[in-house]
């Protein structure tokens, strides 16, 4: 939104390891680029980047737009004596006209400082070990200046470092180092609330005025240090409207494999970010396009040629799009219905190959759902209940062909039903000899029910025991809170 009212007049200046030994003087790797330089071996002297402050007046962003619970965070710290900044995706969000999803500040504190800053406040992490400050409602995420942890000093235990891969990062540094380290220079702006300027090391702000998204440093190297930052450019790119330079993007498919060393967990994390946010199709197309669709997801790269794939399986083009529909109408999305969709092709190719083995079609439904469900969680850890919804709406389709009696009854009050159902229409959309058992399932829905019971050929519910009402079942699982996404079927 302010982008575009701003001049270009940002200009970083990068002083090289000759003209600063040139200058008889070397950066202090635990300063901050300004002060208290010391002289170190050329060898392991990091560039210098001044930073870049640019005034209120010329980014736009107005403080009110920052959290409450933000703000007094960034002034509690201040006042005990720490550098605190509002840093990361909020301050990319605010320049880019958008309103952040969370706030993080970083600060010159150790965790153990911020604790005895804060009396609400936990430790949390391992790979890398941050505070929750909590704010009356809000939890702000507090993570100290980070350093590269370059330097033989550092004990396994701070940095730890395996094949190219940045396993565990607790060396604490400098505001410079701290800046260095994240992976997108839009990522790594610091806004300081009390002057109200940013402060850039990196030359994030002109890159994001000219909407472009370019890692920092060497793209081989950082995208080896931590293989999910590939999918962050494509979640960028997709969601934030960002072009990916030309450096961020060519690597890609020649490094997409790596995406195999990450946790299965933090994959199924990112997935969700990447279809959740409101742009799944997008970044399908993205995912595709940089081949890391195939390593996500290999049982469907078997099933249909991953360059087919969006024109294909237009089914999984309606579910994308109806993810984005309901995103942006604030309605909630699940990520089982999602991957429902997304294996529904792989299934049937093995159903296929079972019922061939003389399987009746339940039994082969439900060991190919077994069977590619285990498969999947090798590369992305769907949690169980996600899993379990996908098996129930899989199992549920082949049902749908019973519209009277019992079996209908039972069918319509279960839990899943509208999850089901609506996967139903997406099926329908394609294959015409669904579009009937659709209708007929539609239209049972728009009665009242005593005329369902009639629609399904039961008798009125005051002549029977009342075993078969027209009413959802009660699952027999013990009720959780859940957040939104994680519950509501996706229709
Ligand atoms: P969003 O919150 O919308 O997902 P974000 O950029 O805030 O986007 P977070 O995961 O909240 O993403 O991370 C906060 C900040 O931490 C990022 O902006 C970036 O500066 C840094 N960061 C996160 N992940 C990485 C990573 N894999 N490598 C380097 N820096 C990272
Ligand atoms: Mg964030």
């Amino acid at each position: 939104m302010y982008l575009h009212l701003i001049q270009l007049s940002v200009t970083t200046k990068v002083i090289s390891n000759i003209s600063d030994s040139q200058f008889g003087c070397y950066h202090n790797r635990f300063g901050d680029g300004r002060h208290g330089r010391q002289p170190l071996p050329a060898a392991i002297e990091p560039a210098i980047t001044e930073p870049e402050y640019i005034p209120s007046s010329e980014h736009g962003i107005d403080k009110r737009q920052i959290s409450s619970g933000c703000l007094s965070t960034i002034a509690r710290l201040q006042q005990a004596g720490y550098t605190a900044y509002l840093v990361g995706g909020a301050v990319r969000d605010l320049l880019l006209g958008r309103v952040p999803k969370d706030f993080d500040v970083a600060t010159s504190a150790t965790p153990e400082q911020v604790r005895r800053v804060f009396h609400r406040c936990r430790l949390i992490g391992r790979r890398f070990r941050l505070a929750h400050v909590y704010a009356g409602m809000e939890t702000i995420e507090v993570a100290t200046f980070r350093g590269s942890g370059n330097s033989d000093t550092h004990t396994e235990h701070e940095h730890l470092i395996q094949d190219g891969r940045i396993v565990r990062d607790n060396v604490f540094g400098s505001e410079h180092e701290d800046a260095v380290r994240r992976d997108f220079t839009a990522n790594a702006l610091f806004y300081e609330p009390g002057k109200q300027q940013l402060i850039d090391y990196v030359g994030g702000y002109t890159d994001l005025k000219q909407r472009r998204l370019r890692l920092i440093g060497d793209a081989q190297t950082r995208y080896r240090e931590d293989p999910v930052r590939m999918l962050r450019a494509v979640r960028f790119a997709s969601s934030r409207n960002l072009s990916l330079a030309d450096s961020v993007n060519q690597p890609i498919p020649k490094l997409a494999h790596l995406l195999s060393q990450v946790p299965p967990a933090r994959l199924f994390d990112e997935v969700c970010k990447l279809m959740l946010s409101g742009t799944a199709y997008k970044a399908t197309c993205n995912l595709v396009k940089y081949q890391l669709f195939t390593q996500l997801f290999p049982d469907i790269q078997a099933s249909i040629d991953s360059q087919h794939l969006l024109q294909t399986t237009s089914m999984l083009i309606s579910a994308l799009h109806n993810t984005d529909k309901r995103v942006a109408q604030e309605l909630p999305v699940t990520p089982g219905f999602l991957f429902a969709v997304l294996l529904w092709e792989p299934l049937q190719l093995r159903i296929t190959v079972l019922l061939k083995q003389n399987l009746n079609h339940n039994q082969a439904m439900i060991q190919a759902s077994q069977e590619l469900l285990f498969e999947q969680s090798r590369t992305i850890a769907l949690p169980r209940r996600f899993g379990a919804m996908c098996r129930e709406i899989w199992v549920m389709q082949h049902r749908f062909r019973h519209i009277c009696g019992k079996r209908a009854i039972s069918l319509f009050t279960e839990v899943r039903f509208r999850a089901a159902y609506d996967f139903l229409l997406l099926r329908a959309e394609q294959e015409p000899e669904f579009r009937e058992q659709a209708e007929w399932w539609s239209h049972l829905q728009t009665l009242n029910p005593e005329q369902q019971r009639k629609k399904m050929g039961l008798p009125p519910a005051s002549n029977n025991n009342g075993d078969d009402k027209v009413h959802k079942k009660r699952s027999s699982r013990r009720k959780r809170k859940r957040p939104k996404t994680d519950t509501a079927p996706n229709n």
